[in-house]
């Protein structure tokens, strides 16, 4: 079974890396994809350009059995819909092994409104990870197409159609908090990994621009 987590990575921290972990673990997938996007449909373009985030998310996961990155979405242009990422990458894997896209809770709230969502459901199952702050999105129109389950034996022997509800650490840590914490001059220490830190900190990352040098 195969993994993947799409995001902004603006920047990765453990927030994404620690759930990421323990579907892996939970799931026993064999690989773990994280698949930075080029530019989000849905919501403003990332504050760090896609090289950087790419080279963050490279360090954060290096060394990490199991965990890969993904770099096909920064190389194609255009807004990055992860139907396209997913048809992709069932060309390559065949009609018959599990793809399992790992989501946040206040992901999957939102996803009936994402392109083509519908055909999401023919190509992937999806696992939700519980997140900090958001509620349990039982209600979510995708449900109707592709019904909850609770069977790990189950994601195994269909392809796709399926969503799992993972419990998680909740780690209430968001991309968007590490950044204002950074403009603010405060450290983002122990909210991701220290060679994101220090790759953040290496290249002026999420610096108020009009701030004097350290
Ligand atoms: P931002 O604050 O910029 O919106 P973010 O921290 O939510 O960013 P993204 O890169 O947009 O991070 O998220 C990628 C995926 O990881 C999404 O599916 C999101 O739900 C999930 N995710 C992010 N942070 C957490 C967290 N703390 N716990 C569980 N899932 C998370």
């Amino acid at each position: 079974m195969i993994g993947v987590l799409g995001g902004t990575f603006d920047p990765v921290h453990y927030g994404h890396l620690r759930p990421a972990l323990e579907v892996c673990e939970w799931l026993g997938l064999s690989e773990l994809r994280l698949i930075p996007c080029r530019e989000p449909p849905h919501r403003p373009p990332p504050e760090a350009p896609p090289h950087h985030r790419l080279a963050m998310v490279e360090r954060a996961i290096s060394g990490v059995p199991g965990f890969r990155v993904d770099a096909r979405e920064l190389a194609r242009p255009g807004p990055s819909f992860t139907v396209d990422t997913l048809a992709e990458l069932r060309a390559e894997i065949g009609p018959e092994c599990p793809l399992l896209l790992v989501m946040g809770m206040d992901a999957f709230a939102g996803l009936h409104g994402w392109d083509r969502w519908r055909e999401i459901a023919r190509l992937a199952h999806i696992v939700v990870a519980h997140r900090p702050g958001t509620l349990p999105a039982v209600d979510s129109p995708y449900l109707e197409l592709a019904p909850a389950t609770d069977s790990v034996a189950l994601l195994r022997r269909s392809a796709q159609g399926r969503v799992f509800f993972q419990p998680v650490t909740q780690l209430d840590i968001s991309a968007t908090g590490i950044r204002e914490c950074l403009r603010a001059g405060r450290s983002p220490r122990f909210l991701l990994p220290g060679s994101v830190r220090r790759y953040i900190a290496e290249h002026r990352l999420y610096r108020d621009v009009s701030a004097p040098p350290e």
